[in-house]
């Protein structure tokens, strides 16, 4: 999973921030009910609807009751948005002029604030987002032989504390609301000058940044409709994954509520070792998740599942685990009766400051690919892309530190030289 941390955009913020110490869930798996709960910073009474916060569905109902007019305005405003990726009402042109002054008074169109902006050699993008003036999360744009995905976070910071993973060890900050969920999409969609249905270069979104995005249910999904709606970014339901590390009652609600791709992150495949490497497995273990997910399946016939496995030296890399793993997803596609119902998606471990894993040897993720390919496991390793902007998972951390010292450097020379930072260090960021 990609990773990143809290930007102090001032001094003062980080007082604050020890105030509010981030939350995980410990080794016996608890503390889920505690950070489930922390919503986002309320907005402040009074304020202006944020319209990346409505699907269709919403932005109808608002336009009806809060504005006071025709359902359909709702439409045209959505595309104004999703596919023009315009933000000002005054530029929405088929708009009358007294519902463009309306919307001024009620509503605003408010996308995330890129903070950093980087492309790399090899096509990969990475954007580095502020959510508010403490808090910041990456969307990384992969292109590839005829699709373009985007890797979106759900979460800042997460609670789950998997031990292999750079977020986790920042902890739990807050949910995203759903305009910072699709204002990520949005942003990138805006620099690839995608169009929908037209000039799509965007054509894939996955849900695998920085969080848990089952712990952020209700944002989450509201967002994935947006991302599959004709009127947002219109893409098909199987080009939109949720990942998760198996939350399992909330993969039984995903299944009711949403038709999207599920990529589940097993990491191990018997519980002694998963419940180390993904302390969640102590409440729900490997055989209640394998359940859920053919619950899942089976909801939605013709689905498969993808099973994300980071291979990590000397610890889940050996032939026995490949065997074990291959065990599992022949008895997937058994109980669900379809071929290729369970995918492996192999990762090689990317290290990141601090951690005691290693990435295992090219030889011996290939000979676990070859031993899962041999079982007739449908097996994909995960290139690694996007090298020089350290755009892979776990690599950006080291980089906003950086970046964080930069700016408290560039804050105390304008201090220094009697100028108010505070005026100056929002175009610092920028
Ligand atoms: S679910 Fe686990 S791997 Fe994913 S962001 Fe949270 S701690 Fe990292």
């Amino acid at each position: 999973m990609t990773t990143t941390r809290d930007i102090p955009a001032a001094a003062a913020f980080a007082d604050e921030a020890k105030q509010s110490p981030a939350r995980v869930l410990d080794q016996a798996g608890n503390g889920l009910a505690d950070s489930a709960s922390n919503n986002p910073v309320p907005a402040p009474a009074g304020a202006r609807t944020n319209l990346f916060d409505l699907d269709r569905v919403s932005l109808e109902d608002f336009f009806e009751q809060t504005l006071g007019e025709k359902r359909y305005r709702a439409h045209q405003v959505m595309k104004w948005i999703h596919h023009r990726h315009v933000t000002q009402f005054d530029d929405m042109t088929d708009l009358g002029k007294a519902l463009r002054a309306k919307l001024e008074r009620h509503a605003e169109v408010r996308a995330p604030m890129v903070l950093l902006d980087k492309p790399s050699a090899d096509g990969t993008h990475k954007w580095l987002l502020g959510m508010d003036p403490r808090n910041a999360i990456e969307a990384v744009f992969i292109p590839d032989k005829g699709r373009g995905t985007l890797c979106v976070s759900s979460q800042v910071g997460c609670a789950l504390n998997c031990q292999f993973c750079s977020t986790a060890t920042q902890g739990f900050n807050r949910n995203l609301t759903t305009a910072e969920v699709i204002g990520q999409v949005w942003v990138a969609a805006r620099h690839l000058g995608n169009v929908p249905h037209l000039q799509r270069k965007l054509t894939n979104v996955v849900m695998m940044g920085m969080g848990e995005p089952l712990m952020n249910f209700d944002n989450v999904v509201r967002a994935m409709s947006i991302m599959r709606d004709d009127l947002g970014y219109g893409l098909a339901n199987k080009r939109v994954t949720l990942s998760t590390a198996g939350m399992v009652p909330m993969i039984d609600r995903l299944g009711e509520e949403s038709d999207v791709s599920l990529a589940v992150s097993l990491h191990a495949a018997n519980d002694e070792l998963r419940s180390e490497l993904v302390p969640l497995n102590r409440k729900y273990p490997i055989a209640e998740l394998m359940a859920a997910c053919q619950r899942y399946v089976q909801r939605k016939p013709r689905s498969s599942i993808t099973f994300e496995y980071t291979l990590m030296k000397g610890v889940n890399d050996q032939p026995a685990h490949a065997r074990q793993l291959a065990r599992l997803m022949r008895q997937f596609d058994n109980a669900v009766q379809m071929k290729d119902a369970a995918k492996v998606n192999l990762i090689p471990f990317n290290p990141f400051p601090g951690t005691r894993f290693e990435r295992s040897p090219e030889s011996d993720i290939r000979a676990f690919q070859k031993l899962l390919l041999d079982a007739q496991v449908l097996t994909m390793v995960r290139r690694t892309r996007g090298d020089d902007i350290d755009a892979a998972c776990g690599q950006l951390k080291g980089q906003v530190m950086d970046r964080t010292r930069r700016q408290a450097e560039f804050r105390n020379k304008l201090a220094a030289q009697g100028i108010d930072p505070d005026g100056a260090g929002r175009d610092a960021a920028a």
